[in-house]
């Protein structure tokens, strides 16, 4: 069969795969000027860094079929994520753990002396939390809240936490112990040779023909028995029923010689301070030696129409338009709508792998019965 796919990200990107090898043939087409989607990296051409151009990618599972997946297209030097921030002038380590409690009263406690401060610092008095900030602060209480959260969540989604659901804290969100590792997965890793390049590999088949600069238009529908889209999923449909939420990121650049923060992600708490993080990445390479550095100011904002769409926002109204979406997409039956822009939702890559393969098992029993 002859099967279209509609961007070259890493949800096509495993679907043309998954099908080239059961014998269809497989156009895959990007409207960018390169494959692998969000996760492209690419060298800096003044100091060979390797650059990711759309924000910092780790690669972290606890899968082992998306372990082993992945690790035939390319090696995986290992990674650990540690993300320190800045609020008040001061450097703390994130996610809130013993040294973070430690250095943010400047005490010396002992996990259950922590775990008996947060308790009494905790606001009590909220039973039913009704939204983010009530969560929060019924699990960690005000100051910590405000030092850790509440600055940063603001400018990350554009709107006063009270605005946000109480269901994206779900735990309480505290080590009460020195393990400062941001993923608990059982691997993390950073490929040797970049995104890139595992996309390379995984696009490397007789049966698939990559095109990139080429935006999709309807009238390709009638060359091929099945499209596989990982467009933006009210995109597809005109936007008949309105726009779906998205927040953009903008990233400002700097190349200078020597260090700038000695650490891959520095995050920023303050509110009046107009970035969420600066991420340096040679740190993302600790096994390559490099003399200058590249880091990248990172700011959020409402998405136009015109921008990259990030972070799907998910608040009430674009949950009232996605399922209008969704019951669409349910009747058209040789299109199968994938990935984070196909489905409207936050996946990181691993997630994005696993489902892309267990659509492809889907798509493969469509294509049996055409
Ligand atoms: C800032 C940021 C940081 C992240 N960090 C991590 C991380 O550390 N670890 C992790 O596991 N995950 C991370 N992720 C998630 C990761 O980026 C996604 O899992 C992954 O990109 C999803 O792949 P995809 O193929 O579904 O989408 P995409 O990578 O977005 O690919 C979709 C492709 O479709 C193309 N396209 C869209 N419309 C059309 C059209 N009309 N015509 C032609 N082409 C079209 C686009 O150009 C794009 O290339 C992060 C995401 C963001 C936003």
């Amino acid at each position: 069969m002859k099967v279209l796919i509609v961007g070259a990200g890493f949800t096509g990107a495993v679907i043309a795969r998954e099908l080239a090898n059961n014998g269809h043939v497989c156009h895959i087409i990007d409207q960018r000027d390169h494959i692998a989607g969000n996760c492209y990296t690419q060298r800096d051409k003044d100091t060979n860094i390797m650059e990711h151009i759309y924000g910092p990618h780790i690669f972290h599972t606890s899968d082992e079929e998306v372990w082993e997946y992945i690790n035939n297209f390319g090696e995986f030097y290992p990674y650990i994520n540690r993300v320190k921030t800045t609020y008040n002038g001061e450097v703390y380590s994130l996610p809130i753990n013993l040294h973070t409690i430690n250095q943010f009263y400047k005490k010396s406690f002992s996990p259950s002396q922590a775990k008996k401060w947060i308790e009494q610092i905790a606001d009590n008095k909220i039973e039913e939390p009704k939204n983010f900030e009530e969560q929060a602060l019924k699990f960690i209480g005000k100051d910590l809240y405000e030092a850790f959260f509440k600055g940063y969540t603001k400018k990350q989604w554009g709107c006063d936490p009270k605005k946000l659901p109480a269901s994206i804290l779900k735990r309480l969100p505290v080590r009460f112990n020195y393990d400062d590792n941001y993923f608990s997965h059982k691997y993390q890793g950073i490929p040797k040779d970049g995104y890139t390049s595992i996309i390379e590999k995984i696009l490397e088949h007789e049966n698939i023909k990559v095109q990139i600069n080429t935006s999709f238009y309807k009238d390709m529908i009638k060359d091929y028995d099945h499209i596989v889209w990982t467009g933006k999923l009210d995109e597809w449909f005109d936007y008949s029923e309105g726009h779906l939420g998205y927040r953009t990121l903008d990233f400002i650049k700097y190349t200078e010689e020597g260090d700038y923060q000695g650490t891959a992600v520095m995050n920023y708490g303050n509110e009046k301070v107009p970035y969420t993080r600066i991420s340096e990445h040679k740190y993302f390479t600790p096994w390559e030696k490099h003399e200058k550095t590249i880091y990248f100011k990172e700011y959020s904002r409402e998405c136009g129409v015109d921008d990259i769409p990030y972070y799907p926002i998910r608040l009430v109204d674009d949950k009232t338009i996605l399922e209008k979406y969704l019951q669409k997409a349910e009747r058209e039956k040789n299109v199968t709508f994938a990935g984070r822009l196909g489905t409207y939702s936050y996946m990181d890559m691993d997630v994005t792998i696993k489902e892309a393969l267990t659509l492809s098992k889907n798509i493969l029993k469509k294509l049996d019965r055409i």
